[in-house]
């Protein structure tokens, strides 16, 4: 690829870049007021601009895959561009000013400008740009990509990878919300998002650590969420999955959802023979692939594919039981093809507890009984 070493502004003064321009050590607040300096990439920027004349940098080392989660950044970020583009105002008035998202206050302008860069200026930093655009304009995310596109009339693309798009999406359809537990539980959006990468990195074998998600450990004392609830093994108490992780879904209650039965038909025939309504109770807790079964789920699963004769792509081992990782007791299961609640609900791909194998604990330890309002 050839080294790109132009900077683009983009709406207002805020800049985006390859990584070039500062191999290249370029005297970016001479020539564009640039203060802040924000890398979205693992590389390493020469140390010149972590010192004065420039104000702030921040390093937020992802790379440019559509399963790396970015939302969480966002608000950072955001607040970080106001406070450099604007002048200084009470703090309060600014992140009013972010929340607000609907009405662009009038703030005046530093002088100041903001640069973020990643290793092409595609995709990352353009995914941050169109954050920051589409929270204070109220911009769709097409608008914003507009915006950045039209000031620039040269073949460069600004292009965020499929992921980051649907994390923009998701961003502005749950009003600015960057609070991940906030969005397992009311996104369908950002569920669908997760597990559809989880899936597909785990087919193609392009598994990284950062696609199984860890829990906190049993020192509960670090839990801020005082909603926080976590599942441990019924046989040796240790902790196998918590609010964080756990997928929840509504039981089918339309009588005409398919879901709502199990139905058996007859040996090779499509004749049904028993047709039964699931329960009304879930025996299943559904979670995110988590680090505790990472062995299970990828060594077993050592994704065998071979094609059938239409040349349709089998999958072997992809499905198998989880044992506690502490005392070998079997806790529950797997199966990447998906799998039914007791209720009837299918989940794609299903990583489930069962009920009967765990118990529900508080963030103080306290158990938390069935009938109790907070009891999955
Ligand atoms: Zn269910
Ligand atoms: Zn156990």
């Amino acid at each position: 690829m050839t080294e790109d070493t132009n900077i683009y502004r983009t709406l207002g003064p805020i800049y985006i870049s390859s990584i070039q321009p500062l191999l290249n050590e370029e005297d970016l607040f001479e020539k564009y007021k640039i203060k802040t300096i924000i890398s979205i990439t693992k590389s390493n920027i020469p140390s010149k601009y972590k010192i004065s004349p420039y104000d702030s940098y921040l390093q937020i080392p992802i790379d440019d895959l559509p399963s790396e989660v970015i939302i969480p950044y966002f608000s950072q970020i955001n607040k970080l561009i106001t406070e450099t583009i604007y002048k200084q105002r009470s703090k309060d008035e600014i992140e009013h000013t972010i929340i607000e998202g609907t009405k662009p206050a009038k703030l005046e302008l530093s002088g100041n400008a903001v640069l973020i860069h990643c290793q092409s200026g595609i995709s990352r930093s353009v995914s941050f740009v169109c954050a920051y655009l589409m929270n204070r304009y109220n911009l769709s995310l097409n608008h914003a990509l507009h915006a950045i596109r039209r000031n620039n009339s040269t073949d460069h693309l600004f292009q965020p990878n499929d992921g980051f798009i649907e994390q923009l999406e998701i961003y502005k359809e749950n009003n600015w919300i960057v609070d991940l537990v906030y969005l397992r539980k009311k996104s369908s959006h950002w569920r669908a998002y997760r597990m559809e990468y989880l899936m597909s990195n785990l087919l193609s074998n392009k598994q990284t650590d950062s696609q199984f998600s860890n829990i906190q450990n049993d020192d509960n004392d670090n839990i801020k969420d005082e909603n926080w609830f976590g599942f441990k093994c019924c046989k040796c108490r240790a902790l196998l999955a918590s609010s964080e992780v756990y997928i929840p879904h509504a039981p089918p209650f339309d009588k005409d959802d398919k879901q709502m039965y199990f139905t058996k038909n007859a040996f090779k025939s499509k004749r049904v023979v028993n047709r039964q309504i699931g329960q009304n109770e879930c025996t299943q807790i559904f979670t995110e692939p988590l680090t505790w079964m990472r062995d299970k789920i990828s060594s077993e699963n050592d994704i065998g594919t071979k094609e059938d004769n239409n040349s349709n792509i089998m999958f072997d081992n992809l499905e198998g039981r989880l044992d506690c990782y502490k005392c070998g007791n079997k806790v529950g299961g797997w199966n990447w093809k998906g799998e039914r609640c007791s209720c009837g609900k299918w989940m794609v791909p299903a990583i489930h507890l069962l009920k009967s194998k765990v118990i529900q604990v508080d963030r103080n330890n306290k158990l938390i009984l069935p009938n109790d309002d907070r009891a999955i």
